[in-house]
C-alpha cells in the first residue's frame, strides 16, 4: 500500500511539495517528490499539508451522553445522569459512541488519541474500524478500597486480555481512575505490572482543589508526591489535567518524565477553579500535550477550538498575552511537546504517515500567518483531509459512512440515556 499526497504546501510554505508514505511510514517528502505507478492519489492542491492533532485524555464513548445535563453540578450530573445511564451501557452502545467521537476526530484533523472507558474490547473494535490510533484503557476503580483491590486486578487482566488482538495501531494501558478512587495496593499493584509489561498508565490527576486537600488529609503529601511514593510516576505515566500542580511536583513530574495533559475546556466547563501552570511546567522541563476530555465535559471533541481555548486560557491567568504563542499552542496541540503521547508533530522521513490537509482558501486561513489563524481562527471545518498510518480517512471533506454512524449512534444515545435525548425540547 502506497500514498501519494501531491501539490500542498509544507505548512506555511509557498510551494508546493510531494509527500510518499508506504505501508504506514513516510518514506519522501520535498518539492520534487512524484507519485510513483501504483500509488494511491490525494490531490492536495489548494491546501496545507500538517501533522494530525493528537488528543491526549478524552473518554470517546461519552459521546452518547452529549447534550444531557450540562448545567447541572458535578455530583447531580454524575448521579442523576450519568452512572444510571453508565449502568446501561452495552459494549454494542460503547463501540457507536466510539465511532461517533472517531468520526468527529477524523473531521477535525485528530490523528491519534488516549482513551479510558468501559469495554474497551469494543473502544478499540471502533477504532481499527474507523482507522485512527488510539491508546486504549479501562477505568480501574476499587473505590479506594483496598479489600476491592483483587477485583480490580482481575478487571484489568481481563480488559488486557481483551485487547491482545486490538491491532497495530491500538496500544493498550493501564487507566486507574484517580487517586481518590483506587486504593494505595492497587496503585502499587498496577505500578509493578505496567513496569512489568512495559504498558503506559493514564490516570486523572490533581484536578480539583478538593482532590489536593484530601490527598495530603489522607497521606501527607501532595497528589504527584502520593503517585510518585506508590511508584506510579514515571516516564509512561500521562496524567489528566494536572490543574494544581505546584512548583515541586512539576519539578518532581519532569524528573520522572511523566506527561501531563491539559484539558482547557472541561476545566473550564467543570469550573475547576483553576488554570494548569504551563509555563511554570515548560519552566521545569515537564512535557505537556493537550486533551479534549469525554463530550460529557466539553462538549466537543474539536481540538483546533480547543487549542484556542489552551492560548487563551494562558494568557489570561497569565495577566500576559505572551504567554504562550500561536506556535507553542499548535506543539502542544500536535504532540510535539509530549513524545509520551507517540507522536513526534513532524512530517518527515520515517515518520508515520499521520497527517491533515487544511484548505488555504478557508476564509479563516486565507489571509494571515497560518499558525496563527489555526489556533486563533480555524475550527476542525478547516481540515479538508485526513490521513492516518497512510490510509485516507478524509478526503474533500467527506468521511465514508458518516451519515449511518450518525444514526447509529443516536439510536444507542437514546437507549441509554432512556429516551431524554430523543427530545429536542
Ligand atoms: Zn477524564
Amino acid at each position: 500500500m502506497s500514498l501519494a499526497v501531491i501539490g500542498a504546501t509544507l505548512g506555511a510554505g509557498d510551494r508546493p511539495v510531494g509527500l510518499r508514505a508506504e505501508g504506514d511510514r513516510i518514506v519522501a517528502v520535498g518539492p520534487d517528490v512524484m507519485a510513483e505507478p501504483g500509488d494511491e492519489l490525494l490531490d492536495a492542491t489548494g491546501t496545507a499539508l500538517l501533522p494530525g492533532l493528537v488528543n491526549g485524555h478524552t473518554h470517546a464513548a461519552m459521546t452518547l451522553f452529549r447534550g444531557s445535563g450540562d448545567d447541572l453540578p458535578l455530583m447531580a450530573w454524575l448521579r442523576e445522569r450519568i452512572w444510571p445511564a453508565e449502568a446501561r451501557l452495552t459494549a454494542d452502545d460503547v463501540y457507536w459512541g466510539t465511532r461517533l467521537a472517531c468520526t468527529e476526530m477524523i473531521r477535525s484533523g485528530t490523528v491519534r488519541f488516549w482513551d479510558m472507558y468501559w469495554h474497551p474490547d469494543a473502544v478499540a473494535r471502533a477504532v481499527r474500524d474507523a482507522g485512527l490510533r488510539a491508546v486504549v484503557g479501562a477505568p480501574l476503580f476499587d473505590g479506594a478500597d483496598p479489600d476491592g483491590s483483587g477485583a480490580l486486578r482481575a478487571d484489568a487482566r481481563a480488559s488486557l486480555d481483551a485487547l491482545e488482538s486490538a491491532g497495530p495501531l491500538v496500544g493498550t494501558a493501564f487507566a486507574p481512575h484517580a487517586i481518590y478512587t483506587v486504593s494505595e495496593p492497587s496503585l502499587r499493584w498496577i505500578a509493578s505490572e505496567s513496569e512489568a509489561r512495559g504498558l503506559p498508565v493514564q490516570i486523572h490527576l490533581s484536578e480539583t482543589r478538593d482532590e489536593v486537600d484530601d490527598c495530603v488529609a489522607a497521606h501527607g503529601v501532595r497528589p504527584a508526591a502520593y503517585l510518585d511514593r506508590v511508584g506510579l510516576l514515571g516516564p509512561r505515566t500521562v496524567l489528566a489535567h494536572g490543574v494544581w500542580l505546584d512548583d515541586d511536583e512539576l519539578a518532581l513530574v519532569a524528573a520522572r518524565g511523566a506527561t501531563v495533559v491539559t484539558n482547557p475546556a472541561s476545566n473550564l466547563k467543570l469550573a475547576v477553579g483553576g488554570v494548569f501552570r504551563y509555563p511554570a511546567a515548560r519552566a521545569a522541563g515537564v512535557a505537556v500535550g493537550l486533551g479534549t476530555d469525554g463530550a460529557g465535559s466539553n462538549d466537543s471533541l474539536d481540538l483546533l477550538a480547543d487549542v484556542k481555548l489552551l492560548a487563551l486560557v494562558q494568557k489570561h491567568a497569565a495577566g500576559d498575552p505572551t504567554a504562550m504563542t500561536a506556535a507553542e499552542a499548535w506543539a502542544v496541540a500536535t504532540g510535539a511537546r509530549a513524545p509520551g503521547l507517540g507522536a513526534s508533530g513532524r512530517l518527515a522521513v520515517g515518520e508515520p504517515a499521520d497527517l491533515i490537509l487544511v484548505r488555504r482558501d478557508a476564509p479563516e486561513l486565507a489571509i494571515g500567518d497560518l499558525t496563527a489563524d489555526l489556533v486563533y481562527a480555524a475550527s476542525g471545518a478547516v481540515v479538508d483531509a485526513t490521513v492516518v498510518a497512510g490510509r485516507v480517512l478524509m478526503r474533500g471533506g467527506v468521511v465514508e459512512g458518516a451519515r449511518e454512524i450518525v444514526a447509529c449512534a443516536a439510536e444507542h444515545a437514546r437507549r441509554v440515556n432512556g429516551g431524554a435525548s430523543a427530545s429536542a425540547s
